[in-house]
């Protein structure tokens, strides 16, 4: 069925001269449960601005996001969210950084159960080696595996993806795209993935939802492909 539904979700910016930005012109999108969508556009098409709304980050002007059928209000533990830049606490290892957002997630599970679940999806990232090291001892690569593994330690119904390896290099990039493929398959949640490189959208999801860019008439709209299997 289906799990998360948006529909007519508009949004403009408004700059400080007045100026106004239309970027999101009546999106209709059903994600089905278990489902990995992509959303595929140039930069500025307005793909954060999509995702931001789904992760209740930003509030659209019109239009309505649904998840099992209850509008979504503001952010909320059920949708998980890994930027482009993994915003990592330098200060922290590995281990605190992921027990962080845990206890503040998990707050009725006992101590043993947050640390075992820790551990889960940091070694189920591959880093179960590095849990004592802090970010800064860490490869471009290594850290945004800790923003995922970070992610699915909340246990989301919904992970949000948003360009989470456009900054790396493209061996690294490769090597992450096989991490994420083994992880949907170890995990079976619902992942939805932004993205601006088709052939990571085609690799990696099971439809495609393409942001058409942003120039006067064509603004915000958005189609869907079944990717063949
Ligand atoms: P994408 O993620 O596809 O690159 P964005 O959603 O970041 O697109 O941006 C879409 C458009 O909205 C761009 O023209 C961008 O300049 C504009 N925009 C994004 N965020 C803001 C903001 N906070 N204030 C004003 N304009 C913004
Ligand atoms: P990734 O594919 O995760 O980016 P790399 O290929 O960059 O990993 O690094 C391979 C290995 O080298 C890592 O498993 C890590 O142990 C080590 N490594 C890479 N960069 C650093 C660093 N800046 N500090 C410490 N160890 C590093």
């Amino acid at each position: 069925g289906t799990i998360l539904s948006l529909s007519g979700v508009t949004k403009s910016y408004t700059g400080q001269t007045g100026a106004v930005t239309p970027v999101l012109d009546g999106i209709d999108l059903a994600v089905e449960e278990g489902e990995f969508i992509a959303i595929l556009g140039f930069s500025g098409a307005g793909k954060t601005t999509l995702i931001s709304t789904i992760a209740g980050l930003v509030e659209p002007d019109a239009g309505e996001i649904r998840l099992r059928g209850a509008p979504i209000d503001g952010p909320g533990k059920d949708r998980g969210l890994v930027f482009q830049s993994y915003s990592l606490l330098p200060w922290l290892t590995v281990e605190k950084n992921v027990a962080l957002a845990v206890d503040a997630v998990h707050k009725d599970r006992s101590k043993a159960e947050r640390a075992a679940l820790v551990r889960q999806k940091v070694e189920l990232v591959g880093l179960g080696h590095a849990m004592d090291r802090k970010p800064a001892q860490l490869s471009g690569g290594m850290r945004q595996r800790v923003s995922v593994a970070r992610a699915l330690a909340m246990e989301p119904e919904i992970l949000l993806l948003d360009e989470p390896l456009s900054a790396l290099d493209a061996l690294t990039r490769a090597k992450l795209q096989d991490e994420i493929e083994r992880i949907r398959k170890e995990e079976k949640r619902t992942i939805i993935l932004v993205t601006n490189d088709v052939d990571e959208a085609l690799l990696l999801a099971d439809r495609v939802a393409v942001l058409t860019p942003a120039p006067a008439a064509r603004i915000g709209r958005i189609f869907t492909v079944d990717v063949p299997r």
